[in-house]
């Protein structure tokens, strides 16, 4: 292949473990030798090097990203129907947890800038029946947290965080997993920190939500066949800890080459902006974008994606890259209320038009530690390239 046609893959979860191969190679190992594949040392050490890795006292190791949100929202004393306000823009594992749970997801509108939900709409879409908000650190980026604490009042609102993209990012020193009642990860293998197969981590400060959880990932066990409550189960399986280990370690370093990433596009693509073009994502002040996705948007001008037949700017731009090697992605074509699993809602087109004006424009361009330089500015051209005659 010439560079002009080189693929370039829009995620490359192998280049992480050809970078690290022989330590996760003798670390799986370790692990098939000792015959402790449930729960172990594996487990207690993942969980005490996250824990130190985000700045909290305690960090619980289940299964997925899913049973973390949900295992939280539970821990948290979610009662039955207990509404949960949320974003609309985001993946299904975030409303699938809170109903898992035996709540109601509440959609909040998100703001333009950032993906995240807006606190004002967030203020009012707060009911008698709210027991938690949870906001979703969307690409990386850090909802804004400050203003999304509940209002001082008899009934205690959660809040819990859905930092599955956001491993690793902060807001004004703090580190995303701590700042609300919990934090919930995903190891899922695309994710900054990505097993070879699932898992999740729960983190928090405070010690008896995280007792809750430990129990709840084991079939609610207190102690051996001893069950304070019904459980799930929730694990995660030492082969996956022990290969989260060691790529926990290069995390901060690869996070870092994702913002040598965004920075390089953020370089190219201004251009562009200044055109009027595409938006290109903004990290605000006081945060450490994690750069799970660079995400740009790519109005259609007045010309309705589809209304009239035509694909709109963005898909075609999509195309026309793909047509190059050049893969990109959409997250999230079609906002939760509107997706057929939640027609029920009876939520109209036009609930919520910020995030569904992003369901539109989003257009995810190749994003992963082990993108060359070279590779990104091929992207940036061909975009350009795209633009011009789209
Ligand atoms: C990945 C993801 C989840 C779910 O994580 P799984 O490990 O796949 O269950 C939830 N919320 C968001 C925002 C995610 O990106």
């Amino acid at each position: 292949m010439t560079a002009e046609t080189e693929r370039v893959a829009a995620l490359d979860p192998a280049a992480e473990y050809v970078a690290a191969r022989e330590e996760i190679d003798a670390a799986v190992a370790r692990v098939l030798a000792s015959g402790r594949y449930v729960g172990g040392p594996e487990i207690e050490g993942l969980e005490a090097e996250f824990a130190a890795f985000c700045g909290v006292p305690h960090a619980v190791a289940v299964s997925t990203g899913t049973d973390a949100l949900r295992f939280a929202l539970i821990a948290a004393g979610l009662p039955a129907g207990g509404e949960v306000v949320t974003s609309p823009f985001t993946f299904i594992g975030t409303t699938e947890a809170i109903h898992q749970a035996g709540g109601r997801a509440v959609f909040a509108d998100i703001l333009p800038d950032t993906f995240a939900i807006d606190p004002k709409q967030v203020a009012a879409a707060l009911t008698p029946k709210t027991a938690a908000i949870l906001p979703v650190h969307l690409y990386g980026h850090p909802a804004d947290m400050d203003a999304l604490q509940p209002p001082a009042g008899p009934r205690r609102i959660a809040v819990i965080e859905d930092a599955c993209q956001a491993h690793g990012a902060s807001l004004h020193g703090r580190m995303v997993g701590g700042m609300g009642t919990a934090g919930c990860f995903s190891f899922y293998p695309t994710k900054n920190l990505g097993a070879c197969g699932e898992g999740g981590m729960v983190t928090t400060g405070d010690a008896a939500l995280a007792a809750r959880v430990r129990r709840l990932r084991d079939h609610g066990q207190s102690e051996k066949y001893l069950h304070a409550e019904e459980g799930y189960n929730g694990r995660l399986d030492a082969v996956q800890a022990a290969i989260l280990r060691v790529k926990l370690k290069r995390l901060w370093d690869w996070n870092e080459r994702r913002r040598a990433i965004a920075a390089l596009y953020a370089e190219r693509l201004a251009r562009l902006e200044e055109r009027g073009w595409l938006r290109r994502p903004s990290e605000r002040p006081g945060v450490k974008h994690a750069w799970h996705l660079y995400a740009v948007r790519i109005p259609s001008e007045g010309r309705d994606a589809g209304a009239d037949g035509r694909p709109s700017r963005r898909d075609q731009v999509r195309a026309r890259l793909l047509g190059q090697g050049i893969e990109t992605g959409i997250h999230y074509p079609v906002p939760l209320h509107r997706q057929p699993a939640y027609a029920s809602l009876g939520l109209a087109d036009g609930s919520f038009p910020e995030s569904e004006r992003a369901a539109r424009e989003v257009l995810t361009l190749p994003m992963h530690p082990h993108l060359a330089d070279r590779q990104a500015e091929r992207v940036a051209q061909a975009l350009a390239a795209a633009l011009e005659t789209a």
